[in-house]
C-alpha cells in the first residue's frame, strides 16, 4: 500500500473502497474503531486529526474533558480482510486538541502507541542504539464455546473444540477419543490436532496483511492451545502487528464459529498462554548483543538482562497485567517463576536462545510475558527497563542453570522469586517507577491512573466475587 496520505486516498478511489476505518488502543489493549466515508475524508484527517469522544474509552479522558484527536498514520493502512464493504484500516494516534487559538495540539498521554514512540525516540537519543527488534511469540486458546453463567456464579466455563467440557475445578467428561491428554498438546498430528486448517487460515491471512509467518503449531495445552510465529520488526511496528495478529485470529477463529482467547490462564491444570518476547539492540546494521561475555550475548546484553531483571517486579505490571496472569506464573507449566536469566533453562524468566546461528540470530528470550499485555505499553517498558540496566550497568548476578523448579533450599534462597499476584506488582510499581518517566514516556499521571484502575479490578475480582472455586471447597459447609 501506498503510505502518503494522499496516494492513500486515491488508493481508495481508485480501488472502490469507500470506507476508512480509524483504529486505536487502549490503555488496556483492546482496539477501537470508528468508520468514515471517502467522501467525507481529505489529507486533513492525517495532518489535523479526526475529533471523537474519550470519555467512553476505559481509563481515558472524564466527561467534562473529553474532546480528543485521532491523527492517522499513513504507514499503518491495512485493507481489513473481514467486512463486506471494503475497508481501508489506518492506525491513529491520540492528542489532545488545543484549548486556546495558536497552541499546538499535544501528545495524549495516555495513548499507549505514543508511549511506545516516546520510548524508542528516548532510546535512540541516547546514542546506545538505533533500533530495538521485538519477537513476540502471542500463544492462544480456541475454544468452540464460551459460556457465561452469571446467575449460578460459575463464572466463565470452557467446551473445548474435541467435544470435551471442562468446567473450572471440575474433571472433563468423557470423549470421543484422539483427544489431547493436559499438557501433551505439544505437537501430535491430527486427528489428535484438530486445529491445522484453522492456523493456516489464520497464517496465510496474516502473510497477505503484511505479517510474514515463519511457522504454526499446536501448543503445549491439550485444549486447542495455539502459536503462530511471525518475523521480528522493529518494536513499534512490532507492537502494531501484535494488535493486527490477535484481530485476524479472533475473528478467523469466530469465522469458523470458535472463538480465540489470549487470556493468560484459562484453565486449571494445564499450561497458559505466555507471550514470550525476543529482544536485541541494534546500531548501524549491527547486533549489539553478539559478543563473548556468556552464551554469544555481549556486555550490552548483560545489562539489558541485568535492567530487566532489577525492574522485574514493576515491569511485570506492563508485561503481565491481569490477575489472571499470576495464575499462569506458577510451577510446572512451561511458564517462568523466578526473575534470573539462563541458556538452558526454560523455567528462567529470560532464556538465552543457543541453537541459533551466527552474529544476528543472537537474542534474548523475555519469558514472562503474556498475551494480555498491552504490546505497546508492555514493549515500551522492556526497552526502558533495559536502557536503564545499560546506563546503570546493573549486574544480573550469575546464570541459573539448574532446573528452577527443582532447586535445592540453598539455591532457592539466592533466587528473586516473580511476584506472586497483581497486588505485590502495582504496589511494586508505585515504590519503582522513575525509570519509567525518563524522557517523558510514562507521566506521573498516567502511572497513578493505570495503578488505581488496576487496583479497582483486583478489588473486583479478589474481593468482592465469589469464586466458582469456592463453590466447591464451601457450598456444603
Ligand atoms: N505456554 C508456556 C508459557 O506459558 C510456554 C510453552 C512454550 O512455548 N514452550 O509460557
Ligand atoms: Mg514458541
Ligand atoms: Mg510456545
Ligand atoms: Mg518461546
Amino acid at each position: 500500500l501506498p503510505t502518503s496520505p494522499e496516494a492513500l486516498l486515491k488508493y481508495c478511489r481508485d480501488n472502490k473502497i469507500d470506507y476508512v476505518d480509524v483504529r486505536f488502543t487502549d490503555i488496556l489493549g483492546m482496539m477501537h474503531h470508528v468508520t468514515m466515508h471517502i467522501d467525507a475524508m481529505d489529507v486533513d484527517a492525517f495532518t489535523d486529526g479526526i475529533g471523537f469522544d474519550g470519555s467512553s474509552i476505559r481509563g481515558w479522558k472524564a466527561i467534562n474533558e473529553s474532546d480528543m484527536l485521532a491523527k492517522l498514520d499513513p504507514t499503518s493502512a491495512y485493507v481489513d480482510p473481514f467486512f463486506e464493504h471494503k475497508t481501508l484500516a489506518v492506525i491513529a494516534d491520540i492528542y489532545e486538541p488545543a484549548r486556546a487559538k495558536g497552541e499546538v495540539p499535544k501528545t495524549y498521554s495516555r495513548d499507549p502507541r505514543q508511549i511506545l514512540r516516546r520510548a524508542v525516540e528516548h532510546m535512540k537519543s541516547t546514542g546506545l542504539t538505533d533500533t530495538c527488534y521485538m519477537g513476540p511469540e502471542a500463544e492462544f486458546f480456541v475454544f468452540s464455546d464460551v459460556r457465561y453463567d452469571q446467575e449460578m456464579n460459575q463464572g466463565f466455563y470452557f467446551i473445548d473444540a474435541v467435544d470435551a467440557q471442562w468446567r473450572m475445578g471440575a474433571e472433563e467428561s468423557p470423549n470421543l477419543g484422539f483427544k489431547m491428554r493436559k499438557k501433551e498438546g505439544y505437537f501430535p498430528l491430527p486427528p489428535n490436532d484438530q486445529f491445522q486448517d484453522l492456523r493456516a487460515e489464520m497464517t496465510e491471512m496474516l502473510n497477505k496483511m503484511g505479517i510474514p509467518p515463519e511457522r504454526h503449531h499446536h501448543e503445549v495445552s491439550a485444549a486447542g492451545q495455539a502459536e503462530i510465529n511471525f518475523k521480528l520488526d522493529e518494536s513499534l511496528k512490532q507492537a502494531d502487528k501484535v494488535q493486527l495478529f490477535k484481530y485476524v485470529v479472533k475473528n478467523v477463529a469466530r469465522k469458523n464459529g470458535y472463538s480465540a482467547t489470549f487470556m493468560p490462564k484459562p484453565l486449571f491444570g494445564d499450561n497458559g498462554s505466555g507471550m514470550h518476547t525476543h529482544i536485541s539492540l541494534w546500531k548501524d546494521g549491527r547486533n549489539l548483543f553478539a559478543g563473548d561475555w556468556y552464551a554469544g550475548l555481549s556486555e550490552m546484553a548483560k545489562y539489558f538482562i541485568g535492567g530487566i531483571l532489577h525492574h522485574g517486579p514493576a515491569l511485570l505490571a506492563f508485561t503481565n497485567p491481569t490477575t489472571n496472569s499470576f495464575k499462569r506464573l506458577v510451577p510446572g507449566y512451561e511458564a517462568p517463576v523466578s526473575l534470573v536469566y539462563s541458556a538452558r533453562n526454560r523455567s528462567a524468566s529470560i532464556r538465552i536462545p543457543v541453537a541459533v546461528h551466527g552474529e544476528k540470530a543472537r537474542r534474548i528470550e523475555f519469558r514472562t510475558p503474556d498475551p494480555a499485555a498491552n504490546p505497546y505499553m508492555a514493549f515500551a517498558a522492556m526497552i526502558l527497563a533495559g536502557l536503564d540496566g545499560i546506563q546503570n550497568k546493573i549486574d544480573p548476578g550469575a546464570p541459573a542453570d539448574f532446573n528452577l523448579y527443582e532447586a535445592t533450599e540453598e539455591q532457592k534462597k539466592k533466587i528473586r522469586s516473580v511476584p506472586a499476584n497483581l497486588t505485590k506488582v502495582l504496589d511494586a510499581l508505585e515504590q519503582d517507577n522513575a525509570w519509567l518517566k525518563v524522557g517523558g514516556v510514562f507521566d506521573d499521571d498516567f502511572i497513578e491512573n493505570y495503578i488505581s484502575y488496576k487496583r479497582a479490578e483486583v478489588e473486583n475480582i479478589v474481593n468482592m466475587r465469589p469464586h466458582p472455586y469456592e463453590f466447591v471447597l464451601y457450598y456444603d459447609c
